[in-house]
């Protein structure tokens, strides 16, 4: 794939845990005109790594309906559970220069952390072994997330969540690992994704200086959420969006994103709906969300 003019690369890189839903919709949308409208090349990765909890048919369901949404990617679909040497080398790194360590702690050994891991394993040196996490070693310098819809976020790791986990106890690569890893390897400049995604980015940017590479920028979008608070993904996980309803969904999708699309828009076939919406995006009219709790305006 020849590089982007504009220099500018995005993804989207949905977990194929369920199909997509108008939540993941919204991301996928934001992200493609986001890239689009910066001239940019927009990426597809399935991050299949969670084997237990992927959806057999989901990956192939998420190809298919972005396609009848007119959301075509660049270049070859990734699939991550093709990349395990890469994870696997990047780890072997790690603990070979002591950034990483082995940990046996159970759930029930931290239950009383509250989230943050006090450091039990740190200095024990266990030896390899599969059926134990690997953490990576934070410090006390601080991060800052800087974004381009939210307030800025600076975070210290070691208060919170402490030594971190990017492999699991069961063998799997943690996502923390895979995203990171991927999106330096795929030359990845910029990251439009739900909210509910901002808690792990402080994390993200730990590891990208580990990689000794640059950090992307961010743009996170407000999350869909039902009127009781949660979030729409979570509530209607398994209510697939119809891709013989493209044009009526697409047009509902960028009236909440608050893009304001013309009415006549509405029945136009979503090529033409695209198209505007590619030269008129203007994410700073997204609902700007201090909170994970930010609704979207009525009627969408
Ligand atoms: N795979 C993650 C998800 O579907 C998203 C990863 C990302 O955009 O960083 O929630």
């Amino acid at each position: 794939m020849p590089a982007s003019d504009s220099g500018y690369i995005g993804r989207f890189a949905p977990t194929p845990s369920g199909h997509l839903h108008f939540g993941s919709l919204l991301a996928a949308l934001a992200s493609y005109l986001d890239a689009r409208n910066a001239g940019g090349h927009w990426l597809l990765r399935i991050e299949d790594l969670d084997t237990p909890r992927n959806l057999p048919g989901a990956d192939q369901h998420i190809l298919h309906t972005l396609d009848a949404y007119g959301l075509h990617w660049d270049g070859p679909v990734v699939w991550q559970s093709r990349r395990l040497e890469h994870y696997h080398a990047l780890l072997e790194d790690w603990l070979r220069r002591d950034l990483a360590f082995y940990c046996n702690c159970s759930r029930q050994d931290l239950k009383d952390f509250a989230g943050v891991y006090p450091g039990t394993c740190r200095q024990r040196r266990l030896p390899a072994d599969s059926s134990h996490a690997i953490r990576v070693r934070v410090d006390d310098r601080l991060i800052s997330v800087a974004d381009r819809l939210q307030p800025p976020l600076v975070v210290c790791l070691s208060a919170d969540p402490g030594d971190f986990v990017v492999r699991r106890r069961d063998s799997i690569i943690a996502y923390q690992l895979a995203v990171v890893a991927d999106d330096v390897a795929q030359g990845i400049t910029d990251i439009v994704r739900g909210a509910d995604l901002l808690d792990s980015t402080p994390r993200q940017l730990w590891l990208y200086q580990l990689l000794d590479a640059p950090a992307p920028r961010y743009l996170h979008i407000p999350l869909l959420l039902q009127r009781d608070g949660d979030k729409l993904s979570k509530r209607l996980g398994s209510a697939p969006i119809d891709p013989d309803q493209a044009p009526a969904t697409l047009f509902r999708a960028l009236h909440t994103l608050a893009q304001q699309p013309p009415a006549e828009l509405a029945r136009a076939p979503v090529s033409e709906q695209l198209d505007w919406a590619i030269a008129h995006w203007q994410p700073r009219r997204l609902p700007g969300a201090p909170q994970f709790n930010q609704v979207y305006p009525a009627g969408s």
